[in-house]
């Protein structure tokens, strides 16, 4: 059994590999009814998406995982039912986008110390042009033989301490969930159980969220385990925060992470969509096998 929700995941718009178009398919496909595309720091998708959307019968939630930067750690806000023809929401996003294209520059810089060059036109040949990511440095590095696998590169070039990483200056918890009120949506901290912190940093976080009328966090998340979830179902009841569930999908080469292959939210969990307009007793589905899908979710951290 399967949740029918899949609320967050990747397209060209950010650093996804599947057109917003594809993305939708591939999500019909795979038996998802209510689908949220929540591309990093952009809107950009949301047009094409909800007009393939319509095409399937499957609805879309417009929606952004938003950058910030809390107690100098990145942590990611998605914003779910968002109207994106929000000034508010747009003047924030963009800044975020300006920042990420003066890190660009400065991180290719520094690989090109490490005795990388080239980087900057790489990673941007990898994107749409518009927004880069740490994911398209990852991609064009692979490419050029440097290191076997994304993975790797982020370990050995992209993370704090290494050669290719910039601190992010991202925007306040308070900032982004201001943009997500002011465009009419609802905010949800993403993969909550995969920051690099204790756990009482991590409810001093989330009170801070709470403090900010900050709704969910992701209890069921492509990047957590089965333990993360029960984890984090405690944590959202014990606070009176929703519950999100969500993919987290970025690419078909990632086998581990595929669209609506989410077990439904553990007993007690109150739903982020329960007072949406959708259908409340329909949402999950049984259904078969994708070929070539991995059987089991892996269980790790990766970092943000
Ligand atoms: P950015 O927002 O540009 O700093 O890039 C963050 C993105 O990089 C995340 O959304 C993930 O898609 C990806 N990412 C972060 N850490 C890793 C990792 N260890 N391995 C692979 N991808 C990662
Ligand atoms: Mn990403
Ligand atoms: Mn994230
Ligand atoms: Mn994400």
């Amino acid at each position: 059994m399967f949740c029918a929700n899949d609320l967050h995941c990747h397209s060209t718009a950010s650093d996804g590999t599947l057109s917003p178009h594809a993305l939708v398919l591939r999500a019909a496909d795979a038996g998802v009814r209510v689908l949220a595309l929540t591309d990093h720091d952009t809107t950009a998708g949301i047009e094409e998406a909800s007009l393939a959307a319509r095409q399937c019968g499957l609805k879309l939630i417009p929606g952004v995982e938003i950058s910030v930067t809390w107690n100098r750690q990145t942590v990611h806000i998605v914003g779910l039912n968002v109207d994106p023809d929000n000034r508010t929401l747009q003047q924030g996003l963009s800044k975020l986008r300006e920042f990420r294209d003066w890190r660009a520059r400065e991180m290719a810089e520094r690989l090109e110390k490490a005795g990388i060059s080239g980087a900057y036109e790489g990673a941007l040949a990898y994107s749409n042009g518009v927004l880069v990511s740490r994911t398209h440095f990852a991609r064009f590095l692979v490419k050029q033989g440097v290191v076997s696998d994304e993975r790797k590169v982020f370990k050995r070039y992209l993370v704090s301490g290494k050669p290719g990483h910039v601190p992010g200056n991202w925007a306040s918890l308070e900032q982004v969930l201001g943009w997500i009120h002011a465009a009419g949506g609802e905010a949800v901290v993403a993969h909550p159980a995969r920051y690099r912190m204790t756990g009482s940093k991590l409810r001093r976080l989330l009170k801070d969220f709470i403090r900010q009328r900050g709704e969910a966090i992701e209890v069921v998340s492509g990047s957590h385990g089965r333990d993360d979830y029960f984890r984090m179902a405690g944590l959202a009841r014990d606070l009176g925060l929703k519950a999100s569930v969500g993919s987290d999908f970025h690419s078909p080469e990632n086998p581990w992470i595929e669209l609506g292959r989410l077990p439904m939210l553990p007993d007690g969990c109150r739903p982020v969509w329960v007072d949406w307009d959708i259908p409340q007793d329909s949402l999950d589905h049984s259904r078969q096998e994708m070929p070539g899908a991995p059987k089991a979710m892996p269980v790790g951290r990766t970092g943000s």
